[in-house]
């Protein structure tokens, strides 16, 4: 079992419970926010890909009773992660999250739709509990905050005083425990776990939060919650068709009365995905990295180089889709494109449905309609690391 703190003292069992019991009824969406995708996972997910690197050594995930089985299948990916229905409000949620959890030294409160904690930060909430008893994650509020009444503004508020409350929301397991115990259900009109604790009579620390740390309430937060950091990639090639030569497309073998010219195995297709992945990287393009002129890339596999360039452009971020284009006046590819697909989603380690390939013509014209070339087109998108 994990723990944290000073080495001559007795280790401190930090657990985490994580509340996903809402509807998300504000954020417009027909399921629970927590199960939102960002990029490739849940928001959910996200929280216990941080929490799972954290000092936590177990973690209870509360779910509404509609959503446990999805939650249970999420939670059987990681390690010491249990679920539990939780209540009709939020706090209720909590209460029966901790008595899930059992106790330990420090339990961590978070909200499942918070899905950009980082491990850092579940620490510093944890530091703080052990020192302070608490360690609340909060930002300074950067709005002026008004009171009002009706449509009268009664209250000018200092706004250096002012933070906004995140999670994590951090405490001894004891005195949180013993919180909701003691307020009963006049603690399920709390909004937060650090009034909870300060209506017990309890005065919480706060340790800082990060902007990056929004819930996902409105659609506008799951706009803003759209991976950042997205840099678009493209890439082109063409060849000569010859006889006397295979026409590889994509690594698939196509049978044709002509086949492309060039150094390697002329898959064009292939040529124009590299060229894509390389150029949203940042890095020199095929012609650079595999020259016409090396005798090593002589009649050279393109998929084989395609896994190359693959692992370079992993270095600097994560492939999230490929999409491109054949064109060719013949053959007609559509039985192939499957294939293609699965045969360059292989090689790029990413599921297929994030690999697109079509066929079009030019109508007869140019070079490519005359039947002398065909070429390829490719976009693709990488996040950054
Ligand atoms: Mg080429």
């Amino acid at each position: 079992m994990r723990s944290t703190g000073n080495s001559d003292r007795a280790p401190t069992v930090v657990g985490a419970v994580i509340v996903c019991a809402g509807t998300g009824s504000r954020s417009g969406l027909p399921y629970n926010k927590v199960l939102h995708y960002i990029g490739q996972k849940t928001a959910v997910e996200l929280v216990l890909d941080a929490f799972s690197r954290s000092c936590a050594s177990r973690t209870v995930l509360v779910s509404s009773p509609a959503d446990e089985r999805r939650m249970s299948e999420i939670a059987e990916q990681y390690q010491n992660v249990t679920v539990c229905v939780g209540g009709a409000t939020r706090a209720e949620s909590v209460k029966l999250g901790l008595d899930a959890l059992g106790a330990c030294d420090i339990a961590v409160i978070h909200d499942g739709a918070r899905p950009f904690v980082t491990p850092e930060l579940i620490q510093s909430t944890v530091d703080s509990a052990i020192e302070h008893g608490s360690g609340v994650a909060a930002v300074r509020a950067v709005d002026t905050v008004k009171r009002v009444s009706g449509k009268k503004i009664i209250a000018h508020l200092d706004r250096s005083e002012l933070y906004c409350m995140q999670t994590p929301q951090t405490f001894r397991y004891s005195e949180i425990y013993a919180a909701y115990e003691s307020l009963g259900s006049s603690a399920y009109e709390c909004t937060d776990d650090a009034e909870v604790y300060g209506r017990a009579g309890h005065s919480a620390c706060v340790v800082d939060g990060s902007y990056r740390n929004i819930k996902l309430t409105t659609a506008s937060d799951l706009f803003r919650a759209m991976p950042l950091g997205i840099k678009i990639g493209v890439g082109f090639d063409v060849h000569k068709l010859v006889a006397g030569r295979k026409l590889i497309l994509g690594g698939i073998d196509i049978p044709f009365e002509k086949g492309l010219d060039g150094h390697s195995d002329a898959d064009v297709l292939t040529h124009a995905v590299m060229d894509a992945l390389l150029s949203a990287a940042g890095l020199p393009d095929i012609g650079v990295l595999f020259p016409d002129t090396d005798d090593r890339f002589l009649g050279a596999s393109s998929m084989k180089l395609l896994g190359e360039v693959t692992e370079r452009v992993r270095a600097e971020g994560t492939i999230r889709s490929v999409s491109a284009v054949v064109i060719a006046q013949r053959p007609k590819f559509a039985g192939y494109i499957s294939s293609m697909r699965k045969s360059l989603a292989t090689a790029l380690g990413i599921d297929e449905r994030s690999v697109n390939v079509s066929a079009t013509t030019t109508e007869h014209l140019g070079i490519i309609g005359d039947g002398e070339a065909i070429a390829a087109s490719a976009s693709c998108l990488l996040e950054d690391k």
